[in-house]
């Protein structure tokens, strides 16, 4: 680092979060920074983490990314909200459908105008009124940004895919704009002397990395956060008491179902993932209150299919990091936190992180005057 200015980014970590990191910041910055990630193939990936929320086609805007080669490369499904079954008694249902509901009336929510309908005995269920559950039911989609000759919002959606698959699609992207990979296991890092800020890493096979600034993508294990720098773990258990998961995939279920499902049980809930290839199950318990055998029944007694490969076993705590910025090391995805993902947002949590990271960045500083000027000049242009 030359007077104070950032100019080597190392990334750790090549799951979800460390790609999204690596594609974010090298879409907008790789001409002004160098940026290197190094994941190791022999620890792999949680592997897990393959449903979303809409935020995501703002993140694949900005990456400039094709939505039809994104879908085909990531094995991607629509998904146009959550399904919550048995959660308020056995039987019930209850679909978290993104988009809005109804239609607002001057001065007045379409909510309130739902209620006084109630009261006159006119109202019908709530969710008649969404577009997005309406369609989910019927396993429909269409590209639909508005409601034809109206002013009411169309099918809002997100992706189901596969996160190996996402990893690789995005690696791929970030390779494209100038990121460097490195394979290999970090076996040590090198904090200096007098700052305590993080130096080096070194890898199993002798290769020294250095960096200005480091980013934090190495999973559950804090890898810098919390082994190297010692910030501790805000644990959460005691308001979530659920801390393991057995994941497994199966055959695919025909047709595929536009919704992710969340199926409530007696110790925690388990999820069915649908992609066009295979079906992601995952069953979310407290080891508490239920033995890993009896997970694994209600894991495999809940598949649609012939099941692909074991039920993968995955501990947790809920929680955050204390701090998930510290010294020259910031924290992104599992290494900073974790809840369980019942509404699917850690991959948008990483999103948002990684976007924070990019404003924040000092770099940013050198750019404004360009970007004012490139704005200055359109306007005029406009005008005469
Ligand atoms: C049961 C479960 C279900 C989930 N479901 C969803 C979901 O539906 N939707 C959602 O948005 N999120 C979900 N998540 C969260 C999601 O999986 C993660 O947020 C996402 O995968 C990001 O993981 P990560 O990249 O932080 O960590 P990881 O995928 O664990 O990646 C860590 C990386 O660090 C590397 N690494 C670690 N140590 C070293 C070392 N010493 N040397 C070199 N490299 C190293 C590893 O090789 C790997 O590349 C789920 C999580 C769990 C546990």
């Amino acid at each position: 680092m030359k007077s104070n200015r950032i100019e080597n980014v190392v990334i750790v970590g090549g799951g979800t979060a460390g790609w999204i990191t690596a594609a974010v910041l090298s879409r907008l910055l790789a001409k002004t920074i160098n940026i290197t990630l190094v994941e190791s193939d022999a620890i792999g990936t949680v592997g897990v983490g393959e449903a979303t929320i809409p935020a995501i086609l703002t993140l694949n805007k900005a990456l400039g990314i094709d939505q039809l080669d994104f879908m085909s490369k990531t094995q991607a499904t629509i998904k146009l909200g959550i399904e919550f079954e048995n959660w308020r008694a056995l039987g019930h249902r209850y679909m978290h459908a993104f988009g809005n509901l109804g239609r607002d009336y001057p001065f007045c929510g379409f909510e309130q105008l739902w209620l006084r309908g109630l009261q006159e005995g006119c109202s019908t269920d709530f969710w008649d009124y969404s577009l997005n559950y309406q369609a989910a039911k019927e396993g429909k989609f269409a590209l639909l940004d508005s409601i034809p000759k109206t002013d009411m919002q169309g099918l809002v959606y997100a992706f189901h895919f596969d996160a190996g698959l996402y990893a690789n699609y995005l690696r791929d992207l970030s390779l494209g704009m100038g990121v460097t990979r490195i394979e290999g296991k970090i076996e040590s890092v090198i904090q200096d002397d007098s700052t305590g800020f993080i130096k080096q890493l070194r890898l199993g096979n002798g290769q020294q990395i250095d960096g200005d600034f480091y980013v934090d993508c190495s999973g559950f294990r804090g890898l810098l956060i919390d082994q190297t720098l010692g910030i501790g773990y805000e644990d959460w258990s005691h308001w979530l008491p659920n801390d393991s998961a057995l994941a497994v995939q199966c055959g695919a279920a025909l047709p595929v179902r536009p919704f992710t499902q969340s199926i409530a049980h007696s110790a925690g809930w388990r999820w069915r993932i649908p992609l066009p290839h295979r079906t992601g199950n995952g069953v979310v318990y407290s080891s508490s209150f239920m033995e890993q055998e009896a997970a694994m029944d209600v894991l495999l007694s809940g598949l649609d299919a012939e099941k692909i490969g074991d039920p993968r076993p995955i501990k947790f705590t809920t929680g955050k990091r204390k701090q998930p910025w510290h010294k020259n090391c910031v924290a992104i995805g599992l290494s900073s936190g974790f809840l369980e993902p019942l509404e699917s947002t850690s991959i948008h949590m990483i999103q948002t992180a990684a976007i924070r990271l990019l404003k924040m960045f000092p770099i940013l500083g050198l750019t404004v005057p360009r970007w004012l000027n490139i704005m200055r000049k359109q306007m005029t242009k406009l005008i005469t």
